[in-house]
């Protein structure tokens, strides 16, 4: 729990976001970003698309302070969506609300999401708004609501390990939603921190929403949860069309290929852009193994970047040895 609470502090260091964003994709991130522009994850879709997987697509960004960078987020956006739409890929968007202004003030926030998803209607593309801390959380949601009585290309998702994620799925039961367990490091005033109790709220809380809700996509990496799911759906005849599983881009490439070839819609999370830090932090975070995808890199390139990315890289495999 130090260690992971110690990845997600590191996650949401601006100083070390920054330095690493000029250095391209270090320390393993290529493994788990698809790469630094639309075109290389366009490529990477299409490379999926071959196995019958669907994307996700995330422009990589997040904790924006400053007017101009959530603005160039949102036409970074958009871009993506021409691109979804050039390519003919079958994809659809995920963003996230501190990328596009939230913490500058929440109208902007809101303008530039709305943009955002009246621009995909358009295209009948798909948007899903992810959650972050528990922070922006109500907001977040809040925002979800109002745009959801404007649009109905737009859904968001429910972070098991929070106390209150029963009221948030019934709140949101008849709309699309996407589970996870959560990837952020909360007070135990307002979350589980007990794997066993993520997992069981996890469990009950998507049979709540494939019963008697909208679209629901299981996103996690989790077989002994994807198997259970794949059961639960036949045993209600639960139709494959009214659920997906989903999982990030690099892993568990395997199963995905599996869950496909069965006949399981599935759709990967594909992250690309500059701002992989924060991002690639969190997955260290969840999976202290995913740490052999750093420690491989720092001892196979002859890279001079004795910056701060690799300073914070030595702190974690520090922690881990402990
Ligand atoms: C598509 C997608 C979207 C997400 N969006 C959000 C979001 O908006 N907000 C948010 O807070 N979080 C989000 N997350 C992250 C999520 O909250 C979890 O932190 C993350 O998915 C890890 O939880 P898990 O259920 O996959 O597996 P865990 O509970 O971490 O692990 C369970 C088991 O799964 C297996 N496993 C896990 N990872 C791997 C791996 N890489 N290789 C092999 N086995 C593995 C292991 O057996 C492990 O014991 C998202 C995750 C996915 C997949």
């Amino acid at each position: 729990m130090l260690l992971r609470n110690t990845l997600v502090k590191l996650a949401e260091n601006p100083q070390l976001s920054a330095t690493a964003q000029k250095y391209g994709l270090q320390l393993g991130a290529q493994h788990v970003v698809a790469g630094t522009n639309v075109q290389e994850a366009a490529q990477s879709i299409r490379s999926l698309q071959t196995d019958n997987i669907e994307a996700t697509m995330n422009y990589l960004g997040e904790l924006v302070t400053n007017e101009h960078e959530a603005t160039a987020a949102k036409t970074a956006i958009l871009h993506t969506i021409d691109t979804i739409v050039e390519q003919q890929l079958r994809a659809h968007l995920s963003m996230k609300p501190t990328q596009l202004g939230l913490l500058i003030d929440v109208d902007t926030c809101y303008d530039n999401m709305r943009d955002v998803i009246e621009y995909a209607a358009v295209h009948n593309i798909f948007v899903n708004v992810d959650v972050e801390d528990y922070n922006t959380l109500h907001i977040t949601l809040d925002m979800v609501e109002e745009l959801q009585k404007v649009f109905d290309n737009v859904g968001t998702v429910v972070q098991a390990s929070l106390l209150e994620a029963r009221e948030i799925t019934e709140r949101f039961l008849h709309t699309r939603l996407r589970f996870v367990k959560g990837a952020y490091s909360e007070s135990s005033d307002v979350a589980y921190t007990n794997k066993l109790d993520i997992d069981i709220q996890y469990i009950e809380l998507v049979e709540l929403h494939l019963l008697h809700g909208g679209f629901t996509s299981i996103a996690t990496h989790d077989t002994n949860i994807i198997e259970h799911f794949k059961h639960f759906a036949e045993a209600n005849n639960i139709p494959r069309e009214q659920f997906e599983f989903q999982m990030l881009y690099g892993f568990r490439k395997p199963l995905q290929q599996q869950l496909a070839r069965d006949g399981y819609t599935m759709c990967t999370y594909v992250p690309f852009g500059q701002d992989w830090y924060g991002y690639y932090m969190r997955r260290l975070a969840e999976r202290p193994q995913n740490m052999s995808l750093v420690t491989k890199q720092v001892f196979t390139k002859k890279t001079n970047t004795a910056i701060a990315v690799v300073a914070g890289a030595l702190v974690l495999r520090r922690l881990l040895k402990k």
